[in-house]
Formats: C-alpha cells, structure tokens, sequence
C-alpha cells in the first residue's frame, strides 16, 4: 500500500529542523508522495525548491502555486500577474494551483486589517476568479479552500468547467454540497475532521460517495487530529525527544484507517482507488 498526503504545508518553519528525518519516516510508512500548496507570494520559492530538492528523494515532493484567501489584504492585482509569470516559467516543477478559495468566516474579521467584510469579501472573489482563470489557461487542476462558502464557490467552478477540475481540500458538508463538487469533476480531501465524533455531517457524507472522489489529507502542521485518535507524529517527535507540530504527514496512515472504518471498503482496495484519484487529478 502507497500513499499520498495531498495537502501538507511542509514549507512551514515547525519542519524544517526535522525535515530528513520526517521524510525517511513518511518513506518507512509508504506516504511515498506530498503535495505542498503555497499561500501567498512568500513561500513560492520555498515550496518550488523543496519539490526541486526531494525527487524520490526518500519520496516525492509536488508542490501548486496560489495566493490563499486569508493572505490576499496586503496584496494587489500586480501579486497576480507575477504569480501569472511564474507558473509558465516553472510549469514543469508545478502541479497545479493552489491553494486558493473563498472564506466566509476571514471576511467577518476583515476590520482588523482596515477592511469592511463586503470589501474583503470582493477582493477573495476578484483574486479567486483571476486564479481559477489561470487554472484554465494553463489546463492545471486546482486546490480550493473553503469556509462558510460552497453557496459562493459552486457558481464560480460552473462558470470556469475546468477540465483538470482539482480538489475541494479539507471538505466538510452535506452530501448535496459534496455532490455539487462531484458533478464538476472535482474530488474531496478527506482529513482530520473525521476523527471528530461531533463531524456527523461530514462522516456521513464520506459513507455515502463513491471512492472514486476521495483523496488523503494532512493539512498539517494545522488541523491536528482529535485528541481520541492516537497521532503518528506525536509518537515519533516524543521519540526524538524535540517539540512536536500539531499535525504532520505521518497521520496519513491514521485518517486512512478512519476512513476504512466509514467506508467499510477493504484496505488494498481503497488504498489503490485513493492513490489513482491522485493520479487523475494531478498527474495526467
Ligand atoms: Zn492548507
């Protein structure tokens, strides 16, 4: 069995001391392949020369490049045409775009940085559209954040049809909701939310799709998994004696278990469909 964590944030500074051993250790527990989503205009570079650094090298690395909801305030239309820029001149090193979305939630707040929530809430959609515009252009798939807005995202993937579709990362929701993704070709990122027992919703959802649309996630080193479900990575930096992150690739292993659980599949089965998923999406 292989695996792939298809969103993890390992350009994150909590990493980087650990960075060799995590690999070898995602490498003895066949998470054979991570792919890095960048957030803002800061971390291109780190995320395009850790994909260029880690060719099977213990595992693969991939990485998108995006501009995410929560980092576009100081930002302005010239952010996106670099970002345009860059993903021709580093279209082989890059496997999509991403991470990019819109969030309910962040436009509520948007005072503390000078805005109203209706400002802010334009700006998402104009960097979204812009973004997903390039996802078209370019013929890549897309990795998509949501909060308190599939009602705001579903229009705007009808819209664009995307032939490489992407992944809805992190999907929590209803099954309409998830089916909504489906019908555009798109696959769900199934990850920590399911080891909370209070996620009904979003469990059942995943006990009702087809495995053809589901794919592993981490997300870490954010949404560590509920404190009932034992961590991989807890166990192995409590080995390493040195402070642990809240969440690493290791747990990919433990939300696969969950969600063998959920579905009732049988292991080697579903464990194939996931990494064909991944496949589908990204790498054809
Ligand atoms: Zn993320």
């Amino acid at each position: 069995m292989k695996f792939t964590d298809s969103h993890c944030h390992l350009d994150d500074n909590c990493f980087s001391q650990q960075l060799p051993d995590l690999l070898s250790q995602c490498d003895l527990h066949n998470i054979s392949r991570i792919i890095i989503p960048s957030i803002s205009p800061d971390n291109f570079q780190k995320v395009l020369s850790l994909t260029k650094q880690h060719h099977q090298n213990p595992i693969d690395l991939y990485c998108t490049l995006g501009i995410h909801p929560w980092f576009i305030k100081h930002l302005s239309i010239s952010d996106l045409e670099k970002l345009s820029l860059l993903i021709i001149q580093e279209k082989q090193h890059i496997v999509g775009i991403g991470e990019i979305g819109l969030d309910g939630a962040t436009s509520k707040h948007a005072a503390q940085f000078g805005q109203t929530p209706e400002e802010n809430f334009k700006q998402q959609q104009l960097f979204f559209d812009y973004q997903l515009n390039l996802a078209q252009r370019n013929a890549m798939p897309v990795i998509i954040h949501h909060r308190q807005s599939h009602h705001h995202i579903v229009p705007f993937l009808k819209h664009y049809q995307l032939a490489k579709s992407g992944i809805i990362h992190g999907f929590t929701g209803s099954y309409q909701q998830a089916k909504d993704y489906i019908d555009l070709g798109f696959k769900l990122g199934v990850g920590s939310s399911i080891s909370f027992s209070r996620a009904k919703k979003t469990i059942n959802t995943f006990k009702r799709l087809p495995i053809e649309y589901l794919v592993l996630e981490t997300d870490a080193p954010s949404m560590p998994l509920s404190h009932e479900i034992e961590s991989n990575s807890t166990k192995l930096y409590q080995n390493n004696s040195s402070k642990s992150p809240a969440n690493s690739p290791l747990n990919i292993p433990v939300i696969f278990q969950l969600l063998v659980n959920i579905t009732g599949v049988d292991p080697l089965v579903l464990a194939n469909q996931l990494e064909r998923n991944v496949d589908d999406i990204f790498l054809t």
